[in-house]
């Protein structure tokens, strides 16, 4: 039997014994050293589709949404569709127990990716400016959510405001970290589009959860987004 093949075997055997991470490292060596051009692409959204399971055991949820959109992309009927459109929200990331937690994490994905955008090595350094960062977008966070200005406003618009806030990082040159935050056109027909409508690269989900995704903490501490 091939290699890649018994770490797939491995793989579920981990998971059946609760070793999520554990599994991630077999399924992620499977996806490796399988030779997927030469196989059916169900097999890479099969090992995609266990990388996300094996993800959301271990806790990290919004990484766990990014595989299961790559196993979505790859296989048009698996059983990635219907695993989003139930483990995420409106935001297009991982489900959250509450409203109020799903627009935290949110905005917490919002701020810190423009943080990480914004400088030059894309990556977030030591512990200590990573604790300095989220006390710092939780100030505003807090400021946000007690002042009740989100009340009135449904998803897209509290997606909005997020961006519209500007978190004053120390040591950036904001002007030019502010130039990035995309807009996604549809060029056949020179329209918006919206969260809802299907992602313009043609996988058929929906562009929130695809292309318009806002990556989680979880993904951005990593750099898989
Ligand atoms: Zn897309």
């Amino acid at each position: 039997m091939q290699s890649w093949m018994v770490d797939i075997r491995r793989g579920h055997r981990a998971l059946h014994m609760h070793q999520p991470l554990r599994a991630l490292r077999h399924f992620e060596r499977a996806l490796l050293g399988a030779p997927t051009s030469r196989l059916p692409r169900d097999v890479p959204a099969t090992l995609f589709y266990y990388i996300a399971v094996s993800l959301r055991k271990a806790g990290m949820r919004n990484r766990a949404v990014g595989s299961w959109v790559e196993s979505a992309r790859l296989s048009k009927r698996g059983h990635a569709r219907r695993k989003l459109a139930r483990v995420t929200n409106e935001y297009g990331m991982a489900r959250q127990a509450t409203g109020e937690r799903d627009d935290e994490q949110a905005f917490y994905g919002v701020q810190l990716s423009r943080y990480i955008r914004s400088k030059k090595s894309h990556k977030l350094g030591t512990r200590a400016e990573i604790d300095m960062i989220v006390e710092l977008v939780e100030e505003y966070w807090n400021r946000i959510s007690s002042s009740g200005i989100m009340n009135d406003l449904d998803r897209e618009q509290r997606l909005a405001l997020f961006r519209d806030t500007v978190v004053v990082f120390p040591f950036l040159s904001v002007p030019e970290a502010l130039k990035t935050d995309d807009v996604a056109i549809d060029f056949c027909h020179g329209t918006r589009v919206g969260p809802d409508d299907r992602c313009v690269c043609g996988s058929g989900l929906p562009y929130r959860t695809c292309h318009g995704r806002t990556p989680g903490i979880d993904e951005i501490l990593t750099g898989k987004f």
